[in-house]
């Protein structure tokens, strides 16, 4: 557990308390906090068993888009500018080989597969897993990266999209990467931007976020963990039109001399805290513009809620006034229908044209592929489809 007083990685300053979150129905309260020296920002509250609570949900991520064709996925040009990105700083070597930590269903793998490279995953959904396997000649694991059954080296590129900031022991972990690589291997980092969180994605301060980076930060505990940074690049305003939101990106690699520590500043940790703030008067702003569009004419009849998960679950602890409305969850995943989620039933997308109402609201982070196949479906066309994005 982060001690509550210790920034976990200058071992020595206090840390602050800048947010406290609202309780989850599942009666989760998280509280994040800042280094006033060196601007790293973490959650110093979780317990290790909550954290190991959640892992078990990693444990049950299942497909949203297993029958897709994967090539025509944003997830796939994503993949695709991450490993461009890469190749025109440290193109790997032939025969070089990939790790992809968190691989989910495989799709940089599949993207490595297309361009000649083998690439092997870890990824600890077993039902991820099994999709990824069926995308790669390289190997997947199924298990945490931090387990200490999972030995393996010699990689000349690991990769680590959207997986850090999840993690408790960020030392243990980064030590093990490094271990991981060959002595001229190259790390891929990606990860939210803390000082440009969007309010118009899933919430972003969850609790499955343990750290939030900057990227000052985040080169800070590179270097303590014998890393240099090739290149690193913030896109607070998405140029690239397939990422979610705002991400740093960086390219490190392995140096020999010893870890160098640099410090920050309290510049940061007052940007972070103005930040922090703002996120949440804009993303109150966002959700009572949306409380008008649902309550606008023709309400009668309620609405259905796309997304029985996560997302779902943040929402109506934001907007508990909203449920009493909802006619019941629609989810693509068949293991959760007929079961209950908030207190209500959880439908396949078929159920629309059984029970018809006048507002859907969209609350996933997979909402681009619900609204492909809710256009397949036929709903009224007065239905108004509304977006939490
Ligand atoms: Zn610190």
């Amino acid at each position: 557990m982060h001690d509550k007083t210790t920034c976990p990685i200058c071992k020595v300053t206090k840390a602050r308390p800048i947010l406290y979150s609202r309780r989850l129905p599942t009666g989760y309260v998280f509280r994040v906090s800042c280094c006033v020296d060196c601007g790293y920002a973490f959650q110093d509250s979780i317990t290790p068993e909550q954290y190991h609570l959640m892992n078990t949900t990693y444990l049950q991520y299942s497909s949203a888009m297993a029958t897709q064709e994967i090539e025509t996925t944003d997830l796939y040009k994503q993949a695709g500018l991450q490993m461009e990105f890469i190749d025109r700083l440290r193109p790997i070597p032939n025969g070089g080989r990939v790790l992809d930590i968190g691989c989910g269903e495989g799709v940089l793998l599949a993207y490595c597969k297309e361009i000649g490279i083998i690439a092997d995953g870890v990824e600890p959904s077993l039902s991820h897993t099994a999709i990824a396997e069926t995308r790669t000649d390289g190997a997947v694991y199924p298990m945490f990266f931090e387990d200490p059954r999972l030995e393996i080296d010699g990689y000349q590129l690991i990769t680590l999209r959207h997986v850090l900031e999840h993690v408790m022991d960020i030392h243990g972990f980064l030590d093990k990467v490094r271990q991981s690589l060959s002595t001229d291997g190259v790390v891929y980092i990606e990860l939210p931007d803390s000082l440009c969180p969007s309010v118009f994605i899933a919430p972003y301060f969850v609790p499955e976020h343990i750290s939030y980076f900057t990227a000052a930060s985040l080169k800070r505990l590179l270097s303590q963990h014998g890393f240099t940074v090739i290149r690193m690049e913030t896109f607070r305003d998405n140029p690239q039109g397939t990422m979610n939101y705002p991400v740093i990106r960086v390219l490190a690699k392995k140096h020999e001399t010893k870890p160098i520590f640099l410090m920050g500043g309290p510049i940061e940790y007052i940007d972070l805290v103005d930040t922090f703030d703002k996120y949440f008067t804009d993303r109150r702003r966002l959700l009572d513009d949306l409380d008008k569009k649902l309550r606008s004419n023709n309400f009668d009849r309620g609405f259905w809620v796309f997304g029985a998960g996560y997302h779902s679950e943040i929402l109506f602890a934001e907007m508990p006034e909203w449920l009493g409305d909802v006619v019941g969850f629609i989810d693509n995943d068949v293991s959760k229908h007929g079961k209950t989620f908030l207190g209500k039933l959880v439908c396949p997308p078929s159920v629309g044209n059984e029970i018809r109402v006048d507002r859907i609201l969209l609350s996933s982070i997979h909402e681009k592929e619900i609204l492909n196949g809710l256009m397949n479906l036929d709903w009224t066309s007065d239905t108004v489809i509304l977006s939490i994005y």
